[in-house]
C-alpha cells in the first residue's frame, strides 16, 4: 500500500505543471521522466560494473546518477528550457564519454536518436534550429563512428560484458524514445479530438438560429440547393409568418415576443413529420420544407399546425393571449429554379395577409 502511495505521489510530482506562463507542461514532464529513467539506467550500469569488480565504472555511474537526480530537482526551480538544455547537453556528454571509454559496441550512440526525437517534439526551437541541431547530431554520430574505427576504447570490455551493456542501453533507448513519442502523441490526439469537437460546434453555430434552434437562412439555402438538384419525391415548400407580431412586441415586450418565437418553433418540431426541414427565414418568418410530400399532404399537416398554434395560450403578464399565422404553400413543379419557387411562396403568403391572415394559401 505504501509502495503504491509512493508511486502515486511520485507520478503527481512528475506531472506537476511548470511555473512559467505560456509553457506547455508536456516538455517538463518528459524531462522529468527522462531524468528518472536515466537515473535508473545509471543505477543498473553501476551494478553491472560492481559485478565486474570495476570500481571506477561503478563510481562513474553513481556520479552520473546524482547528476541526473540534480537535473530532476532543477526542473522544479528553473525554466523548462534550461532543464531541457542541461539534460540534452548532459546526455551528449554521456554518449561521447562512454564511446571514448568503452567503444562502439555497447550501443550508447543510439541515444542520439532519442535526442533527435526529443528535439523535434520540443516546442521551443524554431524549425531552422531543429534542422541545424539534427544535422549536428547526425555529424556527431558519424564523427564518433570514425573515431571508433581509428581508436581503441580506453577500457576494453570482453564480448559478454559488451552484450550486457548493449542490452541495457537498448532497453533504455527504446523506453525513452517511446516515452517521448507517447507523451507528445497523446497531446496531439487530445488536441485533435478537441479540434474536431470545436469544428462541429462552429458548424452548428453557423447553421442554426440561436433563438429558436431551427436552421438559419444560410443552411436552408444549402439544403434547398441540394434538394432541388436531383429531386426524387414531390417537394412542398411553405413560407409562413406570425400575424401582427409587432403588436405582440409592443403590447407585451420583446422578451415575450422571443418566447412566442421559441414556442412556435417547438410546435413546428413536435407537430410536423420528422423529415420536415424547419428554418427561421428571418424575424418572425419561417420556411417549412416537406421533402417527401405533395401539396395536398403538406396542406393537411399545415392545417393541423395552424390550429395548434392558435390554441397556445401565451403568458402576457396580466393576461394571456394567442397568435395566428399565415402560410403560403407551393408544390415544386420539377422545373422552376429556387428563386422562382421562393418568390411564389412569398407571393402566396402576401396574398394570405392581404385576404385576412390566419390561413393557408395553396
Ligand atoms: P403581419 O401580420 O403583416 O406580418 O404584421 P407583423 O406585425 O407581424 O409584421 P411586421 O413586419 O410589421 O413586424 C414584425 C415584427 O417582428 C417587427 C420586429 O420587431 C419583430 N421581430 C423580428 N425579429 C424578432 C425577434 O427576434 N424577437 C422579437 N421579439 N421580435 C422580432
Ligand atoms: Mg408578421
Ligand atoms: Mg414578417
Amino acid at each position: 500500500m505504501k509502495g503504491i502511495n509512493f508511486l502515486h505521489n511520485l507520478y503527481q510530482n512528475i506531472c506537476k505543471d511548470t511555473g512559467g506562463q505560456n509553457e506547455s507542461s508536456k516538455l517538463i514532464v518528459v524531462v522529468r521522466f527522462l531524468t528518472l529513467t536515466m537515473t535508473l539506467y545509471s543505477l543498473i550500469n553501476s551494478f553491472l560494473f560492481l559485478s565486474l569488480s570495476h570500481i571506477g565504472g561503478m563510481i562513474l555511474c553513481q556520479v552520473s546518477m546524482v547528476l541526473f537526480i540534480a537535473i530532476f530537482a532543477l526542473s522544479y526551480y528553473s525554466p523548462t528550457f534550461i532543464s531541457f538544455c542541461i539534460l540534452n547537453i548532459y546526455i551528449l556528454v554521456w554518449i561521447i564519454f562512454n564511446i571514448i571509454m568503452f567503444g562502439w559496441n555497447i550501443g550508447v550512440q543510439h541515444f542520439i536518436i532519442t535526442l533527435l526525437v526529443l528535439c523535434f517534439f520540443a516546442k521551443y526551437r524554431h524549425e531552422t534550429a531543429k534542422i541545424i541541431y539534427s544535422l549536428a547530431l547526425c555529424a556527431l554520430r558519424i564523427c564518433l563512428y570514425y573515431y571508433c574505427l581509428k581508436n581503441s576504447p580506453v577500457i576494453l570490455l570482453v564480448s559478454g560484458v559488451n552484450n550486457a551493456f548493449q542490452i541495457v542501453n537498448t532497453l533504455a533507448i527504446f523506453w525513452t524514445t517511446a516515452l517521448i513519442a507517447y507523451i507528445f502523441s497523446t497531446d496531439t490526439q487530445t488536441l485533435e479530438g478537441k479540434l474536431i469537437e470545436y469544428n462541429e460546434q462552429l458548424k452548428q453555430q453557423a447553421n442554426i438560429d440561436p433563438l429558436t434552434g431551427l436552421h438559419n437562412r444560410r443552411s436552408t439555402m444549402e439544403y434547398l440547393d441540394h434538394l432541388l438538384h436531383a429531386p426524387s419525391h414531390q417537394i412542398s415548400i411553405c413560407m409562413c409568418d406570425i400575424d401582427f407580431f409587432k403588436h405582440v412586441n409592443d403590447t407585451y415586450g420583446h422578451d415575450v415576443g422571443d418566447t412566442v418565437l421559441k414556442k412556435i418553433s417547438e410546435t413546428f418540431q413536435t407537430e410536423l413529420p420528422d423529415n420536415t426541414f424547419l428554418s427561421r427565414w428571418g424575424g418572425e418568418e419561417f420556411l417549412i420544407i416537406f421533402p417527401e410530400s405533395n401539396g395536398d399532404k403538406a396542406h393537411i399537416a399545415l392545417e393541423t399546425l395552424r390550429h395548434k398554434i392558435k390554441a397556445i395560450a401565451f403568458d402576457g403578464g396580466s393576461e394571456s393571449f394567442s397568435v395566428s399565422m399565415t402560410f403560403g404553400l407551393v408544390e415544386y413543379d420539377f422545373r422552376s429554379d429556387l428563386t422562382t419557387i421562393l418568390k411564389e411562396a412569398d407571393k402566396k403568403l402576401y396574398f394570405g395577409k392581404e385576404s385576412g391572415r390566419d390561413r393557408i394559401i395553396f
